[in-house]
């Protein structure tokens, strides 16, 4: 008999058959799951802001580990009507779970449980089942639980000098929407237990063969081989038409060439299955010229990278809200003009602010004297590094009129690739610049790279600017994020360039 814990039986309702495979095959599940270090610095968070929680009940004592021993100091405890134990375990029936702070208050003669989350805001169909499994395994123990919290961040706290624990969190009294479904996940719980007790794997297809590519969990490659690695479930927004998708699984139609013609797909849909069915390029010069002829020399291409904190680090800043630590930003004076031989000279600028402190002055000072006040600044994406100005003009109101110039001055390259005006079959329907490049500028990738996305450039700015690590380890990270920006815009540039030939040829 197996016993089902909390986190299992929440994922026992995200699918059954995933969370089998984490019981029984955890060999596949494991290798297909395995976190990135952006997902560690996830549950990393959580464990920080649960700290910061318990600071709010200073007479908490903490149960430690989940094994027998804990088991039997919950019960101690418990026996002895301790009022405030963070993390007391507590199995029974084959189910077990910990309680993030359970509470005895002896005025109401009962329980209070809290459950502390590290988000802005409650997730009912993921916080609310979570308590009421709490809710029933207690009472399965005979423990009366009359209260049932959730402790979240409050996304509408600024910091502004120490902590402030009592507003950074939100405790919301959630009792009558957990006793709603007490008895329904009662019975679910059961179901659970039934389903989770069978070593036999389950058949059948998987629903997810019904949903687009960003909805599968990492074990859908071992659960259906029969689905190519891109497929119908790569297309552009087909997620968003239930119908359509369902026609081709039902017509067992999985690879893209194979979509019959008389499926209705959008233009863009469209275009991303015949490039890929034709092994066709696609390229719209007049409307590449369209957009390309408003540029405004020198050209500047810019890139932040950003660090988002649960907790907030510095003054003026909220739960999540982004850290800028750095940019990159390559300039082009003039146009290139490769037909006279004339090879306009592009210069790089960078920032890096490598000290325990909020980057924000010294990056926007540093970027005022890198960029002039004319020229248009190319961005991928521009509503992230507008949304950075943004909030760089309102944490250093000095800095507002620059910063509304750079936002007015702003084009997005994206806008090439999202408009279709070049579409490729191997964009595989993303505009994502980490595959646009392979296929405008091969010569370049971020394969060689220590550092080869943004989440993990996040988690190495958090090392060298607040841990105290050996000067060589801090020397090579930042070595390692200059080379990872640089690219960032130097690919923008490429792109560009490459672009920008179609139209002279
Ligand atoms: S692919 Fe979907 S249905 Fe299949 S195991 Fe994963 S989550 Fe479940």
């Amino acid at each position: 008999m197996t016993t089902i814990s909390k986190s299992n039986y929440l994922l026992y309702r995200e699918c059954k058959k995933n969370v089998w495979l984490k019981i029984y095959r955890p060999d596949i599940y494991k290798e297909q799951s395995k976190l990135s270090e952006f997902e560690e610095a996830i549950i990393e968070t959580g464990n920080e802001v649960e700290l910061l929680a318990r600071k709010l009940f200073p007479t908490g004592i903490l149960i430690e580990g989940i094994g027998e021993k804990a088991q039997e100091l919950t019960q101690q405890y418990i026996d002895k009507k301790e009022s405030i134990l963070f993390q007391p375990i507590f199995v029974k029936s084959d189910f077990l779970a910990a309680v993030d702070v359970l509470e005895y208050d002896k005025q109401i003669g009962g329980y209070i449980i809290s459950e502390i989350k590290a988000t802005n805001q409650i997730k009912e169909k993921k916080h609310f089942y979570d308590l009421a499994f709490q809710v029933n395994l207690l009472r399965k123990l005979d423990l009366d639980v009359k209260k049932i919290k959730i402790m979240h961040l409050n996304s509408e706290y600024t910091r502004s000098g120490e902590l402030d624990l009592k507003n950074l969190f939100l405790i919301e009294d959630v009792t009558e929407s957990v006793e709603k479904i007490v008895d329904e996940v009662n019975e679910e719980m059961d179901m659970a237990l039934e389903y989770l007790s069978s070593d036999i794997e389950p058949e059948g297809p998987c629903s997810c063969l019904y949903k687009s590519r960003n909805n599968h969990c990492p074990t859908f490659c071992y659960s259906n081989p029969c689905v190519p690695k891109y497929s119908i479930h790569d297309i552009a927004r087909i997620g968003n038409s239930k119908k359509k998708i369902q026609q081709l699984v039902d017509a067992n139609i999985f690879c893209i060439d194979e979509i019959p013609e008389d499926i209705k797909l959008t233009d863009i849909q469209r275009n991303q299955v015949e490039s890929f069915v034709f092994d066709k390029i696609m390229v719209e010069k007049e409307s590449i010229a369209r957009e390309l002829e408003n540029l405004i020399f020198p050209l500047y291409f810019l890139d932040y990278e950003t660090c988002p904190t649960a907790v907030p680090r510095f003054d003026s800043y909220s739960p999540y809200q982004q850290i800028p630590f750095q940019y990159s930003l390559h300039k082009l004076v003039a146009p290139i003009r490769q037909d006279q031989g004339v090879l306009a000279k592009l210069e790089h600028f960078e920032f890096l602010h490598t000290k325990p402190s909020d980057p924000s002055r010294a990056l926007a000072e540093t970027l005022q004297e890198h960029i002039g006040n004319v020229g248009t600044i190319i961005v991928w994406n521009k509503k992230f590094e507008c949304k950075m100005n943004k909030e760089l003009a309102e944490r250093l109101p000095e800095f507002k009129l620059f910063m509304e110039s750079i936002n007015s001055r702003i084009y997005d390259l994206m806008d090439i690739f999202s408009k279709q005006h070049y579409v490729h079959k191997d964009f595989k329907g993303s505009t994502s610049i980490k595959r646009v490049l392979p296929v405008l500028a091969p010569e370049l990738s971020y394969k060689d790279l220590c550092i080869q996305e943004g989440g993990t450039a996040s988690q190495s700015w958090d090392k060298i600017a607040l841990n105290s690590i050996p000067k060589e380890e801090k020397d090579k990270i930042t070595k390692d994020l200059l080379a990872y920006c640089k690219l960032d815009t130097y690919a923008m540039y490429a792109i560009w360039r490459k672009i920008n030939n179609l139209l002279i040829k």
